[in-house]
């Protein structure tokens, strides 16, 4: 006897058959619509990372191209000492530049006290090059650059009020003009303290301004352009900012705040403008420095802090903001530092930078009162009489 097997097919074996098949069916799907996602994102992803660094690179390429076609690095005799000045340093008109409490021809009158006094030959000082378009770019924003066609920001910037009420045309040729100029000189100095150990800008320290913000006096971030320019010219790749002016510098904080290549000391007071507590982050070395600060309590703090700094950082530039805003008597830093309390700051961050076998970039920056140019010019015969600079 044999038994055919007839397949018995009933409606329910059929259905469950049809939900086996769809069941798996849509697991395929689904699984094969994961794989396409994953796929699909990891597309997404890779080129927008890859676009992310493209312009990265591309910014960075941009920069270093406006660095290299740059006039403002120009060979110099040696009949020249490293000194930078330029008349055009100077701001006055129309009486406006008094509506500020900044001496703002402290910067000539610096030059004639070295002259007069004999430290100083006249035809020895070099004259800087006026920073372009171009120059500026290499920091700042375009947006930030066209902000400063408008005489009203320019005026919030350098806090004159008045300012916003003149024709920008003349906010250009008055103000910004010798802005420009010490900008010029600031990023030739880093030029000139690689070839001969020193360089004093008799201007700049511009260091409330960042690549897309000015203020506090500061149109332009002179400091973070000296860098980037010794960053692709001048074969450098570690700096110290010292900022011992009375204020916070949180523009080059803000322009520099991921960059391991920059170390800050920052001795400020915290009482004072710019209350810039994000920046304050970006400070590698903070030294606080209340009102009221002596001269031997603050020559004691810095002493600390060098010592400090030489064993974190090793320089191959560094940038003095050699504010004098931290004078006794200014109403704007309200610190209590003597002049001979100035000259020997200055003195100890030359040691340092000679310890170090740094080169180093001074600028003057803040320094609000008259007898502010007769301080700085003091300090700088000092310096010489010290042979840490030569004339
Ligand atoms: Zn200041």
């Amino acid at each position: 006897m044999t038994f055919r097997v007839t397949p018995v097919i009933t409606e329910s074996t059929r259905n469950l058959g049809k939900s086996t098949l769809y069941f798996f069916l849509t697991i395929a799907a689904i699984k094969a619509s994961h794989s396409l996602y994953r796929c699909i994102r990891s597309l997404t992803m890779s080129s927008s990372s890859s676009s992310t660094s493209n312009s990265t690179a591309d910014a960075s390429t941009l920069r270093r191209n406006r660095i290299l076609s740059s006039k403002l690095y120009f060979d110099v005799p040696l009949s020249k000492v490293p000194l930078i000045y330029s008349k055009a340093y100077d701001i006055s008109f129309l009486g406006m530049e008094k509506l500020h409490p900044f001496d703002s021809s402290k910067w000539g009158r610096i030059c004639r006290f070295l002259i007069v006094d004999g430290v100083l030959d006249k035809n020895s000082i070099i004259e800087p090059l006026e920073a372009s378009k171009d120059d500026l770019l290499v920091v700042h924003t375009e947006s930030y650059l066209s902000s400063l066609k408008s005489s009203a920001n320019v005026a919030m910037i350098i806090e004159v009020p008045p300012v916003a009420l003149l024709p920008n045309c003349l906010v250009q040729q008055k103000v910004l003009y010798p802005f420009r100029k010490q900008v010029g000189g600031t990023v030739l100095a880093a030029k000139l303290a690689k070839e001969r150990g020193w360089a004093i800008n008799v201007g700049g320290g511009f260091h409330h301004c960042c690549s897309e913000r000015g203020g506090g006096f500061c149109a332009y971030a002179d400091i973070s352009l000296c860098i980037h320019y010794a960053f692709n010219r001048l074969d450098i790749s570690k700096v110290m900012i010292i900022d011992l002016d009375a204020h916070q510098g949180n523009g080059h904080e803000r322009d520099f705040s991921n960059d391991r290549r920059v170390h800050i000391l920052d001795m400020y007071n915290p009482e004072i403008y710019p209350f810039d507590h994000e920046a304050r982050r970006y400070i590698d070395q903070k030294v606080e420095v209340v009102s009221g600060t002596t001269t031997d309590e603050y020559l004691v703090k810095l002493d600390e802090a060098l010592v400090v700094a030489g064993k974190m950082f090793d320089p191959e530039l560094v940038v003095f903001n050699a504010g004098t805003d931290i004078l006794d008597g200014d109403p704007l830093g309200r610190l209590k530092i003597s002049p001979d309390g100035i000259t020997s700051r200055d003195e100890k961050v030359f040691r340092f930078a000679r310890e170090k076998n740094a080169s180093l970039v001074m600028l003057t920056s803040g320094g609000y009162m008259k007898s502010s140019a007769r301080v700085i010019a003091d300090s700088i015969a000092n310096l010489s009489k010290q042979t840490l600079i030569n004339f």
